[in-house]
């Protein structure tokens, strides 16, 4: 069986402690195994990347640009080759990884921009003959952890960045999906990038501790999952580093009474059953302000939902594919359950999903849950999986308020005709990416991607211009050649300009 290794110092190595199953989610079957690193193999990965950063940093970086550049074409040729491999260990459907991929490659483009980003200030005589600039330097070796439900965009988010800022990077992917990472890794050796800038090592809890406790590495990016995005937070700050982790999300939409409902089914659909539920964008609760606007808007589901098409991930008449495992599959399974058992209604069930010639899949059917209360646990936690609850309440505020007392921030939306209340909405709501009449507010690569509350620990955005920031630490430094004529005495007063 083929093993997925890392890549290390342009070398790929498949040293491993031990290895672990990769399924293919669509059929139930183990394709490959992939290697868990043990401490060594990860410090070997510091280690090249500590190497290689000296003179990285002091290439120019149109240079390092120009790499970027190159890795966007080898993207961009290998589009069909990554979103098969995609496909194969996530399940996604290969048009929605061909949208990841897409969403990915933008921020490969903006990463382009970086002699421009880079560029600092300057001020001219800030005092006689004193001239002062800010510069934005590398801060050395930097990792990233990234989670399963995006194996290609997530990464692109963090390391094209990284890298054109001066860095090096050592990646640790989900082991869940490694091969579509760890094939972009290898693209960027096609591109030109010298060995040891990027290093990608595949593991776990081991592999991640190890980059969380070494000195050598500066700063962490995580996206992942809320408590494990809390623990990589208070380990990676406690030992001196800079971090940024992304974490889970349960996102909401407020159905007002005057929206477009035609507007408002097909886009709850997508966004809330699109990538089986597994993005964290995904909008996984409705909140419709009135029964009147809810019945409606539950009888248009329903009949919708029965034509969705879901099963193998190469199939592109499919709306979405499996969830990621069969444990994944249980658990949400058990969130629905859960809700029954507290009173909701289950108006479309999924949990007996199965598909034809597929019967192993780890699929569960579109599901639709009616009459859900803030008190279930199905509301309370993230559930990732194709399931969308709808919650009822009599006010626009009531509304606001679930969403700004519930312990994630990440997205949400508003459905309405009137641009009172979608300024009122946009204005007060406790959440960091917000739609009007847009279900996946997921802000473009120029802009920068990140939560409010429990969405996000850490007080930069992922990507775009606070990506550059989190990337770089500015340096000041303030000039001036003496001469005979200038040359002062001592002074021991705070300089002014006085
Ligand atoms: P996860 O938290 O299980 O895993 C994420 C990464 O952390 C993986 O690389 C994994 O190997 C590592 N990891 C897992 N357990 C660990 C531990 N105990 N110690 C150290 N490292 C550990 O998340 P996942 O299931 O891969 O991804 C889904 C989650 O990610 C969801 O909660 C989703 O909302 C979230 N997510 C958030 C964003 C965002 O931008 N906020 C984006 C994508 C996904």
């Amino acid at each position: 069986m083929d093993i997925i290794g890392h890549l290390i110092n342009g070398q790929i190595s498949t040293e491993a402690t031990r290895t672990q199953p990769v399924y293919n989610p669509s059929t139930g079957e183990i394709g490959k195994e992939v290697a868990i690193a043990g401490k060594a193999t990860v410090e070997q990965a510091i280690a090249a990347a500590e190497a290689a950063f000296p003179a990285w940093r002091d290439t120019p970086p149109i240079k390092r640009a120009r790499v970027m550049f190159k890795f966007k074409d080898l993207l961009e040729q290998n589009a069909d080759k990554i979103c098969e491999l995609i496909g194969a260990e996530h399940g996604k459907i290969v048009h929605d990884a061909a949208g990841e991929l897409q969403r990915g490659i933008e921020n490969v483009e903006y990463a382009c921009g970086a002699p421009e980003f880079l560029k600092g200030e300057y001020s001219k005589n800030v005092g006689p003959n004193i001239d002062s600039w800010s510069e934005l330097q590398p801060l050395g070796v930097v990792a990233g952890i990234t989670p399963f439900n995006f194996p290609v965009m997530v990464p692109l988010w963090m390391f094209p960045m990284a890298i054109v800022c001066g860095n090096c990077f050592v990646l640790k992917p989900s082991e869940k999906d490694p091969s579509s990472t760890l094939f972009i890794a290898q693209l960027l050796k096609e591109a030109g990038l010298p060995d040891g800038v990027f290093n990608l090592v595949n593991g776990d809890k081991e592999a991640v501790d190890t980059l969380l406790h070494d000195k050598r590495v500066q700063a962490v990016s995580f996206v992942g999952s809320t408590p494990i995005a809390e623990y990589i937070y208070q380990t990676a700050t406690s030992t001196g580093k800079r971090c940024q982790a992304l974490g889970g999300a349960k996102n909401h939409a407020i159905i007002m009474p005057d929206a477009d409902v035609d507007n408002v089914v097909n886009s709850l659909l997508g966004a809330a059953f699109g990538s089986s539920g597994e993005r964290c964008m995904a909008l996984s609760v409705a909140v419709a302000v009135g029964d009147e606007i809810a019945d409606v808007v539950i009888e248009k589901l329903k009949k919708e939902i029965a034509h969705l098409k879901y099963g193998h991930f190469s199939d592109k008449s499919n709306d979405f594919g499996p969830v990621i495992s069969a444990q994944h599959k249980d658990k949400v399974v058990g969130y629905i359950d859960s809700a029954e058992q507290q009173g909701a209604k289950i108006v479309v069930d999924g949990r007996q999903a199965i598909v034809t010639g597929y019967e192993n899949g780890f699929f569960v059917g579109p599901t639709l849950i009616d009459q859900v209360t803030p008190d279930m646990v199905s509301y309370q936690q993230e559930i990732f999986g194709p399931v969308l609850q709808i919650l009822r309440v009599n006010t626009m505020q009531e509304a606001m308020d679930l969403i700004n007392e519930h312990e994630y921030g990440n997205g949400t939306c508003i459905y309405t005709r009137d641009g009172e209340a979608a300024r009122y909405f946009s204005d007060h709501i406790k959440v960091g990416m917000v739609g009007i009449n847009i279900p996946l507010p997921v802000p473009v690569a120029y802009h920068s991607f990140g939560g409010w509350k429990r969405s996000l620990f850490g007080d930069l955005y992922a990507y775009g211009p606070d990506g550059a920031r989190f990337y770089t630490r500015r340096k000041t430094i303030t000039q001036r050649w003496p001469s005979a004529n200038i040359r002062e005495g001592k002074q021991f007063s705070m300089p002014t300009l006085n």
